[in-house]
């Protein structure tokens, strides 16, 4: 094969240009993709050639296609067939989800090839998965503890392995996986290619990448420090009691202009995230969430009503949000500042994404302005402050009481569509000042056994001046960048 001289790719402009074997660019072109987005210009030409490669990029930039789509060409060149038990291609992915989209992006761009994909992961049981390995496959993309299993139960080996595909290093190390990577890594053969992906590059990732390859091509498309471009980017300053009402009357007011479109809403926690789907749910706005503690089988449900458009509204940890590439999300919502300022550009690259437009809105407590400083240092950016909406706390005294019953739309057929009002079926629960201090009073016991951080109860809200514009304003708002 050609070497290309360094600067070559930069000239590459559609994918036809780029020498991959046809099947490949008949499923991209059935795809509609014609040009590279920058991340594949700089990585197809030299995986093609079977070098190593660290990769700093989000999700969102076309990475997947970046290291899919030059492997899957060398696979194909190399014309073998799977051994028994064991995979030509593995690519490791933090969680089950980002494990399955992976699978699927790879599906697609083989299909007019005859090799075979198949993806594993936990949460499943493994009989079915140990089966679909039997007689081997070409690529097999799992997450960590389920492939080291297959390996420990010997239905599975690495010791054919051609290429090896680390993605998002720095969530798998957020997530303890340095052991069973560790573990990966001394059963890979030496003779192999290897990529090395992740959004951030501190130097315990880097060090991390030592151990998997050599002397690779680096490619870096949005520099770590960068914020997703185009988001216009928010902050509410507003005590943590407060959010709840907040979050869930901006929800109402913008499904109900048609402003907000599928939103995603951030929470630190697991239980933060169960609540805050309780009281939407409650106020008739369905929403779901995600995050570790739900089953296999909710977390696909939440998310195919969430891609076709049934449940509006996701709420997420952002360990359980990492990676899923769905497009037309017109908002994010951080209901709760992240402490690691990375993960607040992980957040809001989750809108704005394929040339659309998005908007991120933080809610920031008294006590989390350092976080949100934080994050102005990372991303260089001074996200506009947003005034709390006039008549807030009339509209959040009538707003109406969750019920006690475990979150989840798919437990609530009655909340509504997304353009529901309020009252969800179960009333509201009467306005005055009272209710709404009682409600805060209640949550505010909730929160004190969460580690989440503690809101001013007791003492007097800190409203902005009245006369000011809502959360629905934004869109007129000053751009933020
Ligand atoms: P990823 O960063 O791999 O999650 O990709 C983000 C989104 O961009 C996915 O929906 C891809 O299908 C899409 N995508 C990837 N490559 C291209 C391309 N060359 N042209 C248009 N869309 C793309």
């Amino acid at each position: 094969m050609r070497t290309r001289a360094p600067c070559e790719y930069l000239y590459l402009s559609y994918f036809s240009d780029l020498g991959l074997a046809e099947p490949i660019t008949r499923a991209l072109t059935s795809k509609g993709y014609d040009e590279p987005t920058p991340i594949q210009r700089q990585a197809i030409p030299a995986l093609m050639e079977g070098r190593d490669l660290l990769g700093i990029a989000q999700t969102g930039t076309g990475k997947t296609a970046a290291f899919a789509l030059p492997s899957i060409h060398r696979l194909v060149e190399a014309d073998k067939r799977p051994q028994p038990a064991s995979c030509r291609m593995l690519v490791l992915s933090p969680t089950r989800e980002l494990a399955a989209q992976i699978a699927d992006n790879m599906r697609f761009y083989a299909k007019n090839t005859r090799l075979q994909v198949q993806c594993i992961f936990g949460g499943v049981p493994a009989g079915k998965q140990a089966k679909k390995l039997v007689a081997g496959t070409d690529v097999l993309v799992a997450t960590p503890g389920r492939l080291l299993d297959l390996i420990d139960q010997r239905a599975l080996t690495l010791r054919d392995v051609e290429i090896f595909v680390l993605d998002e290093a720095d969530q798998m190390m957020d997530l303890g996986f340095i052991k069973p990577l560790t573990r990966v890594a001394a059963l890979l053969p030496q003779d192999r290619q290897s990529l090395f992906f992740s959004a951030t590059m501190p130097d315990a990732i880097a060090s991390l990448g030592k151990r998997f390859i050599k002397n690779p091509v680096k490619v870096e498309v949005a520099p770590q420090s960068t914020t997703a471009e185009r988001v216009e980017q928010y902050a509410i300053h507003i005590d943590q009691s407060e959010k709840q009402a907040l979050l869930t009357l901006s929800l109402m007011k913008g499904i109900e202009s048609g402003e907000i479109d599928r939103t995603l809403v951030f929470t630190r926690t697991k239980h933060g995230a169960d609540r805050v789907v309780r009281h939407l749910v409650a106020a008739g706005i369905n929403a779901a969430a995600i995050h570790g503690n739900k089953t296999q089988a909710q977390r696909i449900r939440a998310l195919d009503g969430f891609r076709d458009g049934k449940v509006p509204v996701l709420v997420a940890t952002d360990i359980a949000a990492r990676g899923i590439d769905v497009s037309g999300v017109s908002h994010v919502f951080n209901f709760e500042i992240p402490n690691v300022p990375e993960q607040y550009v992980h957040r809001i690259g989750r809108t704005a994404r394929a040339g659309a437009d998005g908007v991120a809105i933080s809610f920031v407590a008294p006590d989390e302005k350092p976080y949100m400083r934080d994050i102005e240092r990372l991303t260089k950016n001074k996200p506009a402050v947003l005034p709390i909406p006039e008549n807030f706390v009339a509209n959040a005294a009538k707003l109406p009481k969750p019920s006690r019953a475990p979150a989840g739309a798919e437990r609530n057929p009655d909340a509504r569509g997304g353009r529901g009002r309020g009252g969800g079926g179960r009333g509201r629960s009467g306005g005055g000042s009272k209710q709404f201090e009682d409600r805060q009073q209640r949550k505010s016991a909730e929160n004190r056994g969460d580690g989440l951080p503690r809101d001013d109860m007791g003492r007097k809200r800190r409203f902005r001046p009245k006369g000011a514009n809502g959360v629905g304003a934004h869109k007129g708002a000053v751009k933020a960048r």
